[in-house]
Order: C-alpha cells, then structure tokens, then sequence
C-alpha cells in the first residue's frame, strides 16, 4: 500500500496529554456574571491570552451563542482572527493598538482603547482614507494604577485632541483597578472617586460616552457601587473567583458569584516501576522513596506549563484518590508516587487540574503551591497540549 496519502495527512498528536474545556460551564459562567450584575450592566467578556488558554476563538463563538455583545482581547492580533471565525460581537482592544495597526483596527471592526494623541489622530486619518464612518474609541483614565492611560492633568487636552478628530466618536471611557479583590482598599475608593472627576472633566468637554467601566472581576465582586454601563470580567468566566480580602481581621460575606472552572487538564500513566525504599528519582534525586513504592511517570512537565515549583509538592487524582508528585517535574516528565492508589496501571488517566466526585485540583490550588496567581497558571499551559472543546 503506498503511504503517500499518510505522509500529507495531518497529523493529531497521540501524546495523551490534553486540556479539556466545557464550553458549556463557560457559557453558564458568563450567565452568571451577567445575572449578578443585572441586565442593565453590560458584560464585556475578557478573552485575551488565548482565552486565558482557553482557546479564543472556540470561547468567542461560544459566548456570543451566550448573548455576549462585547469581547475583550489586548491586541489586534487577537482580535483579527476571531472576525476570520466569524464573531460579530463588538471587540475592545484593551491594550491600544501598534503604529501600523489602524488600517486594520478599521476594516475589522476593533475598537480601541485610546490614550495617546497618536491612537486618536491616526486612527482618524485611517477612516478618512478608507471611506469609513467615524471611529467608536474607549478613552482609558490612570485613575491610580500607574499604568496605561490618561492622567486627570493630561485630560482636558485629551479631550480636545478628540473633539478636533473629524473621524472619531467617544463611545466609552475606562479604568482598572490595581487592588479590586480588597473590598475596603482605601486605593481603589480614591479610583473610583478619580475616574469621577475624569467623568466630569470629559462631559464637561461636550462629550458624552456611552458606555463608562471599571471593573474585573475582583472589582464586579467587591464594589457593586463601581459597576456602571459595563464590567469586564475575564477569570469569572473561566470558573475562579479571587478570594476577597478585607483590610479589616472580619471575614468578608458579600455575595459571590457560583461558577466552576472550565478547564480540566488530562494525562495518563506512561509506565510505573516498583522500587525498594532508599531509591532517588528525577534530576537531582531531590526525592528518595523512605518505604517500597509504586512511581508513576506522567507525560508532562514544565514545557507544557507543568510548573517546575510543583516538585515535591503538587498533587494529581488518579482512580479515587490523590497521587503526590516525588522528584522535580522535568521538562517533559513528572513522576507522581502511586503506592497508596490501588490498581493503579500504565494507561490510567490522571488529573493535574480538575475534579472526580469530592477530590478536586484546581488551578488556585496549583497557583497557591508554585506562588503564583491562578490566570498564570492558566495562560501558561502551553501551545503543546491540545484543547478539545467540549460542546
Ligand atoms: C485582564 C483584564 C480584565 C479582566 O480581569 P479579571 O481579573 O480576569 O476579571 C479586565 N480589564 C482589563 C483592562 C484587563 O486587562
């Protein structure tokens, strides 16, 4: 038989390392959010960062079909394949575009935050050519970040940069919050209260957004008073609530929001070997087994965004029970000890992140272990493990 037709077939990894995601929790995530804050709030749906390595444009199409209106990505880049895949929402451009952009932010139908005079003046200019209508831009305040954005002082000359642009329509004015998940920071109530001045100073310029936002999704669970004609919720989506925080020693008993994370991350045992106590195992021999041990290896290590911290620490379910990782996860490996799990078996499936009756792994957990944040735990699984998406 001649193999031709399967040299040019394409090929599906058969590496049994995958990531999952239920586009159905994420449509119920959004549902969620969208009922927390009522239907006169409008939710713009933060899906930069691949969709926090959900896979952006599968989540789009998905949350669209959930009533989204909105979508926020950070750049161009991310925003002009999902018009290719035939999303019609609105898309906001969180992070501006670059020099040699506008032509394109034009013809797809982005929509920029702005806050230099170049964004605006360009951007003009590129609808003039182009014979299209005037261009809706989200005029970003620094209202205290320290960040991106329009300072209080810089504003009135903002304001004016954009009345003399012949092709440009302020829709929206926004800022972000630098400590949200604090419900009592005395930072983001002086935020609020510059963003209001900011509101002020641009009315009182003549012009008139419609649509004024503040919040992520620490700023939607923490500050309902801050909530205005959008939110921006990205880590909600994706089923992780930060955990709020009081300056004050009392608990915080706000109500939150029910989601359940979207993501579960898959894998299966390799081979297992059975060793006598006093055996090292992994580079460095940074674990040595104390009784007779079963280990397992697991296809998957750092280069998938397995995180290196997780050595000696992390855990995964694997049948009923968890299986500790022993030894430093590698680049492609990790070795999980599976003497306490019993018949457990070369092909079984284990969970880095996800759930099976009462056991869970979730990606706070794994964030909290290698002393980093959930979205980075979930933007940092790599291109090489696969996304299905399940309906
Ligand atoms: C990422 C981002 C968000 C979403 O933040 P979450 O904490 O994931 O809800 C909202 N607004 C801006 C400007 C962002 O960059």
């Amino acid at each position: 038989m001649s193999s031709a037709t399967l040299d040019v077939a394409p090929r599906q990894s058969v590496r049994p390392t995958w990531a999952e995601i239920s586009l159905s929790a994420l449509r119920e995530n959004f549902r969620a959010v969208q009922s927390h804050v009522g239907p006169r709030v409008t939710v713009c749906a933060v899906i930069k960062a691949d969709a926090y390595g959900h896979g952006a444009t599968p989540c789009a199409l998905s949350l669209e079909s959930a009533g989204a209106k909105w979508l926020g990505v950070t750049t161009t880049d991310e925003g002009m394949p999902l018009r290719s895949a035939g999303v019609r929402s609105r898309i906001l451009l969180m992070t501006g575009f670059w020099r040699g952009e506008e032509d394109e932010v034009v013809r797809q139908n982005l929509t920029a935050t702005v806050w230099e005079p170049w964004h605006v003046e360009m951007l003009s200019a590129a609808a003039q050519r182009l014979g299209a209508g005037p261009q809706p831009i989200h005029l970003k305040i620094d209202s205290g970040m320290g960040r991106l954005g329009v300072t209080l002082p810089e504003l009135p000359s903002m304001c004016r940069v954009i009345q003399r642009a012949s092709h440009i329509v302020l829709e929206g004015v926004s800022t972000h919050f630098a400590s949200s998940e604090v419900t009592d920071a005395p930072e983001t109530q002086l935020q609020i209260e510059n963003f209001e001045r900011a509101l002020r100073i641009v009315k009182d310029a003549g012009l008139s957004p419609a649509l004024c936002h503040m919040d992520n999704t620490g700023g939607i669970l923490a500050r309902p008073d801050s909530w205005r004609d959008m939110v921006r919720p990205g880590i909600a989506l994706y089923g992780y609530t930060l955990p709020l925080r009081s300056m004050k020693a009392s608990p915080d008993n706000r109500p939150t929001i029910r989601v359940r994370p979207a993501l579960s991350w898959r894998t299966r045992i390799i081979s297992i070997r059975q060793f006598a106590a006093g055996q090292p195992v992994g580079y460095g021999g940074t674990y040595k087994t104390t009784t007779p041990s079963r280990i397992a290896v697991l296809p998957v290590g750092y280069a998938d965004g397995y995180r290196r911290a997780l050595s000696n620490r992390g855990r995964v379910i694997i049948r009923n029970g968890y299986a500790p990782i022993v030894g430093a996860v590698s680049m492609d490996l990790t070795l999980v000890d599976v003497s306490k799990i019993s018949g457990a078996a070369e092909g079984d499936d284990a969970m880095l992140i996800g759930s099976r009756g009462s056991l869970k792994v979730d990606a706070a957990e794994l964030a909290e272990l290698s002393g980093t944040v959930p979205y980075e735990i979930l933007c940092g699984i790599s291109k090489r493990v696969p996304r299905v998406h399940l309906p």
